[in-house]
C-alpha cells in the first residue's frame, strides 16, 4: 500500500469505476473476499493511513461466524467479521459488497437456488447495515452467463471474478478481473512485470 501511495496511486471506492475520466489519477481498486476478521484488524488501519478505500465482500449468513465453506475441505477455522466490526468498517468510509449467503459454487446450483443466494444476500446486508449493496463477487470465481445474468437482474452494478488481469474501458462490469495480492511477490515491481506480460499475451 505504501508503494502504491508513493507511486501516486489512489484507491477510490469501487463505485467510481463507472465515473472515471481518462485523465484521472492512476488508481487501483482494493477488494477483499469473504469478510475475514483479520482484514478488519490488519488492513483497515493501513487503508485509513493512506486514505485508501476497499470493499469487503461478505457472506451474509456467516457474519460473526467462521469460514465454514473452507473448513468443509480441510482448512483451519478463521473468524469472520461480525456486525459490530462491519459497522465500524462502514463508519470508517469503507464499502461492503455481497459474496452470497453461504459461499456456494453458483454454477452448480439450480437457477432458483442461485437466485436466492444472490438476491437474499443483497437484501440481508442492506436491511442490516442501511447501505446500498451494489457490488458482487462470485465465490471461487465460479460463474457463467446464467449466473452473471442473475447478478445483473438482482440490481448489482458489478461483479468480481478471480480471473487475473486489468479491466480496460468497455470491459463488462459483471466480469471484473483482479489480481491476488496475498503473495510476497506482489510488490509494485512484480505488478508492473505482471501487467507487461499480460499486455504481450
Ligand atoms: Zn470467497
Amino acid at each position: 500500500m505504501a508503494e502504491l501511495a508513493g507511486a501516486g496511486f489512489l484507491a477510490p471506492p469501487l463505485d467510481s469505476i463507472f465515473t472515471r475520466s481518462a485523465d484521472a489519477n492512476p488508481s487501483v481498486f482494493l477488494t477483499f473476499d469473504d469478510g475475514f476478521r483479520d482484514v478488519f484488524e490488519h488492513a483497515l488501519p493501513v487503508l485509513t493511513q493512506h486514505h485508501f478505500f476497499g470493499i469487503q465482500f461478505l457472506v451474509s449468513d456467516l457474519l460473526g461466524k467462521t469460514n465454514l465453506w473452507q473448513q468443509r475441505v480441510g482448512d483451519v477455522s478463521q473468524p469472520l467479521m461480525d456486525e459490530v466490526r462491519v459497522r465500524e468498517w462502514l463508519a470508517a468510509g469503507q464499502q461492503i459488497g455481497s459474496h452470497t449467503r453461504t459461499h456456494p459454487w453458483l454454477t452448480r446450483l439450480s437457477e432458483d437456488a442461485a437466485r436466492e443466494e444472490i438476491v437474499a444476500s443483497k437484501k440481508a446486508l442492506e436491511d442490516k447495515f442501511g447501505f446500498p449493496v451494489e457490488h458482487f463477487c462470485y465465490p471461487y470465481g465460479d460463474w457463467d452467463q446464467r449466473v452473471s445474468d442473475l447478478v445483473a437482474e438482482a440490481g448489482y452494478r458489478s461483479a468480481c471474478t478471480t480471473a487475473a488481469g486489468i479491466n480496460p474501458p468497455g470491459a463488462s462490469p459483471f466480469a471484473l478481473k483482479r489480481f491476488t495480492a496475498r503473495y510476497p511477490t506482489r510488490n509494485l515491481k512484480a505488478m508492473w512485470a505482471f501487467l507487461r506480460d499480460l499486455s504481450k499475451s
